[in-house]
């Protein structure tokens, strides 16, 4: 089993490729709750799949989420996880 400190160390290395991404505690598509390193909440991977599966507008769905979480990093200092 990971413990918590992994899983965020592996977040944070998953955010190296994908900025953004560990910060996101929201569902890019129904902002429902989720876990930090992926961008959608499990109803919805359900329901698109994999992100190379993903319709167009749920991509832009993240892309504008992505964009809000870069914009909320460079005002925030702190990030609570
Ligand atoms: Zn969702």
């Amino acid at each position: 089993m990971e413990t918590l400190e992994e899983r965020i160390e592996k977040a944070k290395r998953i955010d190296d490729r994908n900025p953004g991404i560990h910060l996101s505690r929201k569902c890019a598509v129904c902002g429902m709750p989720k876990t930090p390193n992926v961008w959608l909440c499990n109803a919805c991977q359900d329901e698109f799949g994999q992100s190379k599966d993903w319709p167009e507008w749920v991509r832009f769905m993240v892309n504008d989420h992505r964009r809000e979480l870069r914009y909320d990093k460079e005002h925030k200092d702190e990030i609570d996880f």
